[in-house]
């Protein structure tokens, strides 16, 4: 690990003060990704912005026909929260297979949706949800958001505040795990919300994406079997030791099937 400076501000103003008078500052949240690529001297910040004591960025409530969680809440809340069980079961389903007990115990939706690792299970739900990400500037749509592998349209020094997630009339989300890393080989989160049908695919490509041919079947019959005829192109999709990208193809079109059938 490089020597960086620690701070430890205690409201997003103050954070958002520190990190753009320095551009090479990093918030850390849960430290679940930042920390091991600290310890491998694979990131060499000048200084830390520990976000764990800024109140306003927790928390999980219901604001009409929406679930706002707060960026810093971690996984195990959402798994554990009564209001997310209540109104997007497919999310609490979600948070609870994320990792294992002390990657849900330390790691935190804003930092998983900021960092957008290819694997990862939330980008999946925000982006299926049609969810909107509110920073300390502005509001993003789930749509322009995730631009790429490990990137967002976050702009550097930019806070992600919360998520505001559309309640759907159904939603359910499948994924095929790695089984050594347990991050995401392909993962399907299907949504029927008041705006239409959305398919978002994970853990296959280099960063999550919509799946078309299968949103339009899904309007016409939202039926497993609908889904079931829909061939995933494999061109453009993650291969390496853990399964080819005609696998991964392969997998998008079962955990499609799969996400239908749990939303029922
Ligand atoms: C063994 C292991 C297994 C895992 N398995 C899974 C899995 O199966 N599925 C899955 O989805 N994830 C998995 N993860 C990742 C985990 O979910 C982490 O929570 C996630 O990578 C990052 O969240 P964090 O809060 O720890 O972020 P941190 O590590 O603190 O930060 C990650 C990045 O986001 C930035 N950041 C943090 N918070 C903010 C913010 N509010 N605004 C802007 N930028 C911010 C940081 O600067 C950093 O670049 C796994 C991790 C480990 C170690």
């Amino acid at each position: 690990m490089y020597d960086f400076a620690y701070h430890k501000p205690s409201s997003v103003a103050d954070a958002v003060k520190i990190l753009s008078a320095d551009p090479e500052a990093r918030p850390i949240s849960g430290g679940q990704t930042l920390l091991p690529a600290l310890k491998h001297r694979l990131n060499k910040p000048s200084a830390i912005v520990d976000l764990s004591g800024i109140a306003e960025l927790k928390g999980i409530k219901r604001d009409g026909d929406k679930i706002v969680i707060g960026a810093l809440t971690k996984h195990i809340e959402v798994a554990n929260s009564p209001e997310v069980k209540a109104a997007i079961p497919a999310l609490a389903q979600m948070a609870s297979t994320i990792g294992d007990t002390q990657v849900r115990n330390c790691g935190t939706i804003g930092g998983s949706v900021s960092n957008n690792d290819p694997a990862a299970d939330y980008p999946a739900a925000v982006l299926g949800l049609g969810a909107t990400v509110v920073t300390d500037k502005r509001r993003i749509a789930a749509d322009d958001f995730f631009q790429g592998m490990f990137t967002t349209a976050l702009e550097p020094g930019e806070l992600l505040v919360a998520i505001e997630f559309p309640i759907p009339e159904k939603a359910g989300y499948a994924k095929m795990r790695n089984p050594a890393s347990r991050y995401v080989m392909a993962g399907a989160f299907v949504a029927k919300t008041k705006s239409g049908l959305r398919v978002a695919i994970n853990g296959a490509g280099p960063c999550v994406f919509r799946q078309p041919a299968m949103e339009q079947a899904l309007s016409s019959n939202w039926s497993a079997d609908a889904v079931g005829g829909i061939k995933q192109d494999a061109d453009g999709l993650n291969g390496d030791i853990h399964g080819s990208a005609e696998y991964r193809a392969h997998l998008v079109t079962v955990m499609a099937k799969r996400a239908v059938a749990s939303a029922g």
